[in-house]
């Protein structure tokens, strides 16, 4: 049981007097001097003998009590009543600052009515993972953007995994930007990823007139005029387009600075890179938490396409590994997902606070990570 905190955590859609009837209702949580908001707290308390407190997700609930290991219910029967739960808004710094890794996965919004259900689908099979959130990422140059609140809007609300949006400078101006922050607002949503965004291929990134030219330009605007958790990239083998890894470091001081709470990396192969890029950020100053991307490489043509557009180092050990399983599809899944496995449990045990997945929409390599990491 915690104490000290307001015992407030779902709402329960419908008449807050449309109670469990059981011993939660009426008892325990008055006599424990904590606030209840409809009965969803008191069904906690009934169901579990468990308070919970002011801004626990459904997800954090399962991650913190052993019994309550099923996914997020929407929907249940307590005391002959349905009730209609729905997850409390969180912010990824308050789960990050709650100690536990925080497990998430990143997918792209698919270009066909039918790829948005198997996606809303692909996400909800990946509930009983219990991630802490889902990102979803911005279309280059208007590709599927507008599909990108209306999907995290489902993922929190309809499915019940806390969600998080990016949202990139590119091609927008300010009153563009300021009008899908608008939108993530009112669906309730709490998290928003702030990049610059790339240009198109084999171009310079030019600012649209009236827009920003940096992404620490967007997170300072966004900061202040709506209550959202602000997330950055990070590059611990440097931006591509940075002059040299100093200049890079500095400038994300201005994005931490400029309101990013907390921060992922690009993907990277080697642990090394990871953690002496976190220890020369610690020395500059930029404290908030700095979350590892992991992406498992299916094949070695994947990987060498992947690594080249963003500059990743391919370690040795790893290219012959998937050299030695190239032509096999079986063979060459697995050395991936032992690869991406063994990152990120070395992560993990160096005290990162989190692994970021990056999936390209395929959730079967990250699903056997993420299993075999929680039972460890
Ligand atoms: C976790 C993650 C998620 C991503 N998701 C998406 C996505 O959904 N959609 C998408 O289009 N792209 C996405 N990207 C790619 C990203 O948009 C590109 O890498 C882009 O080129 C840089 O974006 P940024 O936000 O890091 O930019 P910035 O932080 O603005 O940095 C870009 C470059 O400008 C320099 N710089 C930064 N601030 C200053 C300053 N004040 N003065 C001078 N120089 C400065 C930096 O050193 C860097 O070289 C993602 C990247 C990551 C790591």
């Amino acid at each position: 049981m915690r104490k000290g905190k307001p015992a407030v955590l779902v709402s329960v859609e419908g008449s807050a007097d449309q109670g469990c009837g059981s011993r939660g209702e009426a008892e325990g949580l008055a006599g424990r001097g904590l606030q209840r908001r409809g009965s969803a707290a008191a069904w906690a308390d009934a169901v579990f003998g468990w308070n919970v407190s002011r801004g626990w997700t459904w997800a954090r609930m399962s991650r913190a009590h052993p019994r309550f290991d099923r996914p997020a219910p929407r929907r249940l029967v307590c005391g002959g009543r349905l009730l209609t739960l729905r997850c409390a808004a969180m912010r990824i710094d308050s789960m990050l600052a709650d100690g536990g890794p925080v497990f998430s996965f990143e997918f792209f919004p698919p270009k066909t009515p039918a790829g948005h259900e198997a996606l809303l689908r692909t996400i909800g099979e990946l509930q009983p993972l219990r991630p802490g959130f889902v990102s979803v990422t911005y279309g280059a140059m208007g590709s599927n953007r507008g599909q990108v609140v209306e999907l995290v809007d489902q993922i929190r609300n309809q499915i019940g995994i806390e969600a998080m949006a990016h949202l990139s400078c590119t091609g927008h101006t300010r009153d563009e930007i300021a009008g899908v922050l608008d939108r993530l607002a009112a669906a309730g949503l709490e998290n928003v990823l702030a990049l610059r965004g790339d240009p198109p291929p084999g171009q310079p990134f030019r600012p649209t007139p009236g827009g920003f030219a940096y992404a620490s330009d967007l997170a300072d605007f966004i900061r202040g005029r709506w209550p959202l958790c602000i997330g950055g990239a990070a590059y611990p083998e440097m931006h591509p387009d940075a002059p040299d890894a100093d200049t890079d470091l500095a400038n994300l001081l201005k994005k931490a600075r400029a309101g990013a709470n907390f921060l992922v990396t690009q993907l990277f192969f080697d642990n090394a890179d990871y953690f002496a890029f976190v220890e020369r950020a610690r020395g500059l100053g930029i404290n908030v938490p700095i979350v590892p991307g992991i992406m498992p490489m299916a094949d070695v043509a994947q990987i060498r396409r992947i690594a080249g557009m963003c500059g990743a180092k391919i370690p040795e050990a790893m290219a012959s590994r998937l050299s030695a399983a190239d032509g096999d599809a079986t063979a060459s899944f697995e050395v991936g997902v032992e690869w991406a496995l063994e990152q990120c449990r070395g992560l993990l045990k160096g005290g990162a606070p989190g692994v970021h997945f990056y999936t390209l929409n395929k959730s079967s390599a990250t699903r056997e990570i993420l299993s075999a990491l929680r039972s460890d």
